[in-house]
């Protein structure tokens, strides 16, 4: 069984633009702390989920994401960060499909693909989707503060201002 870390992509990882789809390279920008993980790697193995509607609107060519993510595990590379795997949920809510967070089937398929201890895992994401999920899948949480999405009544583990806060509390809390 492995201890894991569920990372959001898109405001957690990358600033995310107010227009919210990442579909442009101006608009992709990796957060300058994502090198806080590495302070994990000996504890946990880590993992991208994302939902990406942008791809079955027809508004983010799934070339070009592939693209920014291999941008992204090279620079996370650089510091020694391996992803294990990303996930993504190309749907819109329409198509009501069960992989968009805070639907389980992201994790549900890495669950299938790793032998992962939920108890000992976490999720770290800027929306409350991201909060609501992990606890329906029993796994804790990190949220980090931005200006575009409010955490309201929700309860996660945390709430950090930013990643590096995020891996501070995990570190105290393993
Ligand atoms: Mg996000
Ligand atoms: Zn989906």
């Amino acid at each position: 069984m492995i201890q894991t870390i569920f990372i959001d992509r898109d405001g957690t990882l990358l600033d995310e633009p107010i227009t919210e789809i990442i579909n442009s390279w101006d608009k992709f920008k990796i957060k300058n702390d994502i090198h806080c993980l590495a302070k994990l790697l000996s504890e946990y193995k880590f993992f991208i989920i994302s939902n990406q509607e942008g791809i079955n609107e027809g508004k983010l060519e799934q070339e070009f994401y592939d693209n920014t993510n291999k941008k992204l595990l090279s620079a996370l590379g650089e510091h020694g960060i391996k992803i294990e795997q990303i996930y993504t949920c190309p749907h819109v809510m329409e198509e009501n499909c069960d992989c968009r967070k805070p639907k389980t089937g992201l994790i549900e398929q890495a669950t299938k693909d790793f032998q992962i201890d939920r108890q000992k895992s976490w999720i770290i994401g800027d929306r409350i989707s991201d909060i609501k999920l992990a606890e329906t899948v029993g796994m804790k949480s990190i949220f980090i503060q931005s200006e575009l999405h409010k955490i309201g009544d929700n309860k996660p583990n945390f709430v950090a201002v930013n990643l590096c806060e995020a891996v501070e509390y995990i570190t105290k809390n393993l």
